[in-house]
């Protein structure tokens, strides 16, 4: 069964691809079939190097025989049980060894199955803790420009990719956007963190002072935006908006499904930067992209303030029928434990340095107008050819995959974010599979 499926089946039309062109790939598909640790298999039998962690997700390494093992043994033991009114030992042992890495006071997990769920699970804890406490007026949601928080209702609202919100009518009402911080021509070529943009933090005070503060609920931001091309906030950034949401009542949000699980060289973005929002938001690591599964990490206060009414009574009406999914749960334990054993989640810190100069030895090489980087997680800004946005980074994106290298592309950004056990080595393979697809490319 598996073996026949190695084969490009001939009609590819039933499947209709996500956030893909799907006439366009139809015609010249790429396909993978197999993978381990840094590299994919294509189904003509290439070897590519991951260069993306899948999407943002396998930090551990494919095929890891720990987290497949896991789950071979928890499949056949207990595949599924009710997640609702019902319990099963193996979640209550995740959240607790989550709880343990995540940053300090961040005590309760609530699970999803991925990124957009958790996103709008941290949304309607913002609202309904609020109600709990009696505040039930602070409904407004805050987002910022090129923010991604996944593409369900309240993610999209919240978010800031305008070709992601526009087919879908008005969205969320009640929802403001921050200004994004990428000031190109001010930051380019930084090194970790930008000189240049903390007062956009200020933002936020304009926005309190238009709607009053006892209307707004939440703040939702990636430490670093992720899929809009790393962005990376400006010195002190984050800690102006956790000032200016503490000075309000106002709850700091952060989606980590990207920053989360060692990407940064910490085990989440609020270590890096010595902010711990209220929530904050998991998927993708949390099972090393091997089982859908997403986890929100909530202080204890906001948990507690939920504990309050009578005991018989459900304190949030709110779950999925695969929250704390058994299998899931066990490839989350086996993928915790893999990073521990490797030390994946301060290997960022190790290899920053030179990930770093890697990276930005790609100064020089053609359309390149901007680098940046921060833990294991970089970006390259080429030129857009003017009237054909986005055309340049894809070209170099077919290139490098045609040469042996998995890269990924949003807009004339090239984005790369290999898994956290790649070597030296394979950091130059990946700098000169870049500067080899610029090179080709016009
Ligand atoms: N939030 C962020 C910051 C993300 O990067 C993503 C996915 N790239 C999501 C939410 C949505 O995750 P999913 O695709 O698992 O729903």
């Amino acid at each position: 069964m598996l073996e026949r499926l190695d084969k490009r089946p001939n009609d590819l039309s039933a499947f209709w691809m996500p956030f893909t062109a799907n006439r366009q790939f139809k015609q010249a598909p790429r396909m993978l079939v197999a993978a381990q640790d840094m590299h994919y298999t294509t189904d003509d039998g290439r070897k590519v190097l991951d260069g993306t962690s899948g999407l943002w997700c396998v930090n551990a390494g494919h095929c890891r025989p720990k987290i497949t093992e896991a789950i071979r043994e928890q499949a056949g033991k207990l595949d599924y049980a009710p997640a609702f009114q019902m319990g099963h030992p193996i979640a209550f042992e995740f959240a607790n060894r989550l709880v343990d890495v995540a940053p300090e006071g961040l005590d309760h997990v609530f699970f999803t199955n991925s990124g957009s769920e958790s996103v709008e699970t941290a949304l309607k804890i913002a609202l309904a803790y609020h109600r709990v406490k009696g505040e039930g007026s602070r409904t407004r949601l805050i987002g910022r420009e090129r923010g991604y928080h996944g593409v369900n209702f309240g993610g999209t609202s919240v978010g800031g990719i305008v070709n992601n919100r526009k087919m879908f009518g008005t969205l969320l009402t009640g929802v403001d956007h921050l200004p994004h911080t990428h000031l190109l021509t001010k930051n380019a070529f930084s090194r970790g963190e930008p000189e240049h943009g903390v007062e956009l933090a200020d933002e936020l005070e304009r926005i309190v002072a238009l709607h009053d503060a006892s209307t707004i609920a939440a703040v939702i931001v990636e430490p670093v935006a992720g899929s809009a091309g790393v962005l990376i906030p400006p010195k002190g950034y984050l800690k102006r908006l956790r000032e200016i949401c503490d000075k309000h009542g106002i709850l700091l949000i952060f989606d980590e499904v990207i920053t989360g699980f060692g990407r940064l060289g910490t085990p989440f973005a609020a270590d890096y930067f010595g902010v711990v929002p209220d929530i904050m938001t998991t998927a993708k690591g949390v099972t090393n992209g091997v089982i859908p599964m997403g986890a929100v990490f909530v202080r204890k206060e906001i948990h507690d303030a939920f504990m309050t009414g009578p005991e018989h009574m459900i304190e949030f009406f709110h779950g999925y029928t695969y929250s704390g999914n058994p299998i899931a749960c066990a490839a989350g334990l086996a993928t915790l434990e893999t990073y521990k054993e490797e030390g994946l989640l301060n290997r960022g810190e190790e290899l920053g340095a030179y990930w770093e100069n890697a990276l930005h030895s790609l100064k020089d090489a053609p359309h390149v107008i901007d680098i940046r980087n921060i833990g294991l997680v970089g970006a390259i800004e080429l030129e857009p050819i003017p009237g054909q946005p986005t055309k340049r980074a894809f070209s170099a994106f077919l290139k490098a995959f045609e040469n042996g290298l998995l890269m990924r592309t949003t807009g004339d950004i090239i984005a790369l974010s290999p898994p956290l056990i790649i070597t030296k080595d394979q950091i130059d393979e990946i700098v000169d599979q870049v500067r080899k697809a610029l090179n080709a490319i016009d």
